[in-house]
């Protein structure tokens, strides 16, 4: 979509340019980056209710909050449609050079991963705690909490599910002794019966 837009000289989604993932995906969650969130853009959704009904939501209907769209949870998003501005292609382009920039200097791209593992705790940040329980470098299995940003655990050497549960446990369990702040996680458990990132609190 960002290079899309770029294409088309459109600007307004640039700081989302690396991404990974569908539209669908991103809107599910309010993916977002660099000062932007992809329900800035937004100008409504069709979607498919659980009732079977297909209706069309505005932005400002769906309670949009930092990685959260409460309304879209239960439905299936069909259509969306941004409203972005013209620009330059140049400028746009230099933008989503120097996102990417960011991205390749201060994340560790070289590793497969889930992205950030927690959300930002208000008035914080997760890598910080994580680095203040010395949490970088921990390593579960193949799972590991990375030198290079601590909030992107990765996958190190063949990490199973549970490799990367354990770390994540450790990791909360860790800073809310430290800190009594128990970080809420970004990333979605699928397949487990109980929430499997639970710790003594
Ligand atoms: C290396 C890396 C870096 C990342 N960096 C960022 C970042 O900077 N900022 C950020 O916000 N996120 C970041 N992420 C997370 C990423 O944005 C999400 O993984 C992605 O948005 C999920 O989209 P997906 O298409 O892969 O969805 P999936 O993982 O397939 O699904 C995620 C959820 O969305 C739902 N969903 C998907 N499509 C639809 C649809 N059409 N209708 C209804 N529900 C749907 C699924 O049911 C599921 O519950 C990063 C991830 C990685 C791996």
């Amino acid at each position: 979509l960002t290079t899309f837009a770029a294409f088309h000289e459109l600007s307004g989604l640039e700081p989302l340019s690396g991404i990974p993932g569908s539209v669908g995906g991103g809107l599910w969650m309010n993916a977002g980056a660099y000062g932007g969130e992809i329900s800035n853009a937004l100008i409504d959704v069709d979607v498919i209710t659980p009732n079977d009904e297909m209706i069309t939501l505005q932005a400002a209907e769906i309670g949009f909050g930092y990685r959260s769209a409460p309304v879209l949870q239960d439905k299936v998003i069909l259509h969306s449609r941004f409203k972005l501005t013209r620009g330059n292609k140049d400028s746009i382009y230099s933008e989503m050079r120097r996102v990417w920039r960011l991205r390749r200097e201060k994340q560790p791209l070289e590793y497969p991963s889930a992205g950030s593992i927690f959300k930002r705790p208000a008035g914080d940040y997760a890598g910080r705690l994580i680095e203040a329980v010395n949490g970088k470098g921990v390593r579960i299995g193949g799972a590991m909490v990375p030198h290079k940003h601590a909030g992107i655990f990765i996958n190190y050497d063949h990490a199973t599910a549970e490799d990367v549960v354990q770390l994540i446990r450790e990791i909360r369990q860790r800073v809310y002794d430290k800190f009594g702040i128990l970080l809420e996680n970004e990333v979605k458990p699928v397949g487990f019966k109980n929430d499997p990132f639970e710790i003594k609190s």
